[in-house]
């Protein structure tokens, strides 16, 4: 089973209507939370059941409480949203109870609660409701939607779908009938030294520098935050907190519900905008992790201790850096470990002690004590070899990864152990 994920691009009308249905999965989650509760009641005090008093409330069921939804729904017993969504989402609303509840009575889960008005909004699609062709979807009863993306795997079976509202987009989540296939891993460890966390050098020689904000993109979202500030000031909103969030008419998203309309378009401008330049960056960074993964099959990373905390610009754009600047090695690690276990491949972390220092060509302590300090050339004082700073880091980083890989193949030793200071995952 493989998700494939994509933007969904609808039209105001459709995004009300999924807003819509999404509601209606809750409520008819929630009604069959109740329901459920109920018949477990009736069931252990051997009340008769609803539908049939002359025999004892049975245990609660995914099947019966479809059932009872479905006889009150035809009964006209049940409020409009009842019948508002496809039966088969609305359906599988109730189902997820059932789930719920054993996965609590069997100790996986805690107890299922109710789903407030602001959780996430999500919902089921059957594979009966939808198709795909192309990057068009096409759903029962909402008609076709575009997909910001060109879907994956085109030619294996659709099991099913989910979508989701976040980050002001809806997103479908197709579920498709596939055993990823392991590509033979291509051989070899290669070094990377992390600089900062906007640019790496290879082992091989190779850097990479990361794309990052654009002078003229900080100054859009420079000037987007400032008309979000002087509209709160105007809606006199600044001291409301954002707790409550309501579907705004204006915009068709999920917003605060407090500040004029005026405001709003603002918030939303500045959080399509922010939106826009991180994909864009992250895109950048997913693009080189797969050409690493493409080169080798092992990566050896420096562990990173110390948090380092990129400066300068405004308080938006320092959470953009935040954003795209610190969570960077851990993304990097991240994206660089399952790119490399889809073939098999690792990802190797090793003790970033002597990688600046040690010569990789002699081995001596003859190098600079730190790298940010350091100039970007040096010599070694024993075997005279000239060597860039940060292509030497990643050629030591490299022989640490070569040595963490032997010491794990070596008969008895541990799976993910940790040895002098390299340890794998
Ligand atoms: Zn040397």
């Amino acid at each position: 089973m493989i998700a494939d994920k994509s933007a969904l691009i609808v039209t105001p009308g459709q995004a009300r209507t999924l807003a819509r249905w999404a509601e209606c999965a809750r409520l008819a989650y929630n009604w069959a939370l109740s329901e459920w509760a109920r018949q477990y009641t009736d069931h252990r005090a051997g009340v008769g059941a609803w539908d049939d008093p002359d025999t004892p409330q049975p245990t609660p069921s995914a099947y019966r409480i479809v059932r009872i939804f479905t006889a009150l729904r035809r009964a006209n017993r049940l409020p409009s949203w009842a019948s508002e969504t496809l039966a088969l989402t609305r359906n599988r609303a109730l189902i997820d109870v059932d789930r719920a509840w054993r996965n609590f009575f069997e100790g996986r889960a805690g107890r299922p609660r109710p789903k407030r008005r602001t959780a996430r909004p999500t919902f089921y699609l059957h594979n009966q409701t939808l198709t795909v062709s192309g990057r068009l979807m096409h759903v029962s009863r909402l008609g076709t939607v575009r997909l910001a993306r060109q879907p994956r795997y085109p030619q294996h079976r659709i099991v099913s779908a989910t979508v989701t509202y976040h980050d002001g987009r809806w997103h479908v989540a197709i579920v498709r009938d596939l055993v990823r296939q392991r590509r033979a891993a291509p051989g070899g460890a290669l070094g990377v030294a992390v600089g900062t966390q906007t640019h790496a050098t290879v082992s091989d020689g190779s850097r990479w520098t990361a794309d990052t904000l654009t002078a003229a993109e900080r100054r859009t979202l420079t000037r987007l935050q400032r008309a979000v500030s002087r509209r709160m000031d105007a809606a006199g909103a600044g001291r409301t907190v954002r707790r409550r969030q309501v579907w705004d008419r204006a915009t068709h998203h999920l917003t605060d519900a407090h500040g004029s309309a005026n405001y709003r378009r603002a918030v939303e401008r500045l959080r399509r905008y922010r939106q826009r330049v991180t994909r864009r960056i992250a895109a950048d960074r997913h693009a080189w992790t797969r050409t690493m993964a493409a080169r080798a099959a092992v990566v050896g990373l420096e562990q990173r201790s110390a948090r380092r905390r990129m400066r300068g610009g405004g308080a938006d754009t320092r959470a953009l850096n935040r954003a795209i600047g610190e969570a960077g090695w851990h993304e990097l690690r991240r994206q660089l470990a399952y790119k490399l276990a889809e073939h098999g491949g690792q990802v190797v972390t090793v003790d970033p002690g002597e990688t600046t220092r040690a010569c990789s060509a002699c081995g001596a302590r003859s190098g600079p004590p730190d790298r940010e300090g350091a100039g970007p050339r040096w010599t070694c004082s024993t075997c005279g070899a000239d060597h860039d700073r940060d292509v030497n880091a990643a050629r030591n980083i490299e022989r640490l990864t070569a040595r963490a890989l032997a010491r794990q193949d070596r008969p008895g030793a541990l799976a993910n152990g940790t040895a002098a200071g390299a340890g794998t995952e």
